[in-house]
């Protein structure tokens, strides 16, 4: 049996678009639907033939292979057999539509739930480290207001003890099993308690502080220990620490983002600080034992006579640890020539002085400077 045209199938032009198709498919999903057509295997094999048709044409990369080869160019992208249902890779995307239908065409009962208590939200939250907190590592204590168990019922969201029944339904499991239609004949697939929604208890008079939520709104103070070396954007999560869920769900997480406070002189690149050194035009002529702030207070660095403006000094384990432990930064010390103004008469006398015989080696040596600049960069 030759295969038809995937447009053809949908009903498409060959120039649809992607929301053209999703639409179509929808469509003939819902019109070829089993559920829609007990036991009419044509319908069947039409749901099937335009699922084959939605798998292609959704898939840039397939729909273009099919576009230029037809069939011959996806042939290989199904088995033997041709398009099963284990091909088709969008079966939670119409779930909304069809509920549980394309689970049990995988056979049924693939996806195991427990016992469904919906989970309590993530938190996020950020905290704003200066350079020095980040090369040492910290802690911090964060204060934040989160929906936490209720006290008066202490979560079960019932008014008291008798008011919370093991519902009947699932015998507290949750879920109950349950026959299905598949393409392959009946099969049986465990799907959440309508019942009680996954809870496994009922509950027949609610908590009045928190109206059967089994949650309230309170204040909270986490602490989160920070390794060193972190950067702007890591985050450290604290599991459990989130919000719980209803009715003694399970709590989310609390996720700590972290943020790089601007440091007055550092600036940090990697596990490098680069920090900025003004210096005189004497102290650079003449060399001198400058102080220089570091993360860890000051050091003393030596500047050899001769230094020209640009020239970076390598501070060796200065910077910040790796935050894997794979060692330690540097700190990068540029100098930049410090130019002053605002002349007193006695400096314009020395400097008018030094200018008449720099003139001279400025002439002599000039041709040799850029050479020695970009020597003096390469260190
Ligand atoms: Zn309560
Ligand atoms: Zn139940």
């Amino acid at each position: 049996m030759s295969k038809r045209d995937y447009y053809e199938v949908l009903g498409l032009e060959r120039d649809a678009s992607e929301s053209a198709i999703k639409g179509a498919y929808r469509k003939k999903a819902l019109k070829y639907h089993p559920d829609r057509n007990p036991g009419d295997e044509a319908a069947e094999e039409q749901f099937k033939e335009a699922s084959e048709a939605y798998e292609v044409l959704s898939d840039p990369e397939k729909k273009a292979a099919y576009d230029r080869y037809g069939h011959a160019g996806i042939e290989g992208n199904f088995g033997r057999g041709g398009f099963q249902w284990s091909d088709f890779t969008h079966a939670g995307d119409f779930q909304d539509i069809f509920g549980d239908i394309f689970e049990s065409f995988f056979g049924g009962g693939r996806r195991s739930r427990g016992s469904a208590k919906p989970k309590g939200r993530d938190l996020k939250i950020k905290v704003a480290l200066t350079l020095e907190e980040i090369a040492t590592g910290v802690e911090k204590n964060i204060a934040l207001t989160r929906l936490q168990r209720c006290k008066s019922c202490d979560g079960t969201g019932a008014a008291s003890g008798a008011d919370r029944k093991v519902c009947g339904t699932c015998g507290g499991q949750g879920q109950v099993q349950q026959m299905a239609r598949t393409l392959f004949g009946p099969s049986m697939t465990v799907v959440t308690c309508p019942t009680c929604e996954g809870e496994g208890y009922i509950v027949s008079n609610p908590c009045p502080e928190c109206r059967g939520e089994g949650r309230e709104r309170g204040q909270a103070t986490l602490t989160v220990r920070i390794p060193a070396g972190v950067q702007e954007g890591n985050y450290i999560p604290l599991r459990g620490q989130g919000e719980v869920g209803p009715r003694g769900g399970p709590a989310g997480d609390c996720l700590v983002f972290i943020e790089e406070k601007e440091h007055d002189y550092f600036i940090r690149d990697g596990n490098h600080v680069i920090y900025r050194l003004p210096l005189g035009f004497a102290q650079a002529a003449l060399g001198a034992e400058v102080e220089v702030p570091t993360l860890s207070g000051k050091a003393l660095l030596k500047i050899p006579a001769g230094t020209q403006s640009g020239r970076v000094f390598r501070m060796g384990g200065r910077g910040i640890p790796d935050v894997n432990g794979r060692g330690v930064g540097d700190q990068l010390v540029e100098v930049v020539l410090w130019t002053p103004e605002g002349l007193s008469r006695r400096e314009r006398e020395l400097f008018t002085e030094l200018a008449e015989l720099e003139n001279e080696r400025v002439a002599q040596e000039g041709e040799s400077f850029f050479a020695k600049v970009c020597k003096a960069f390469g260190s």
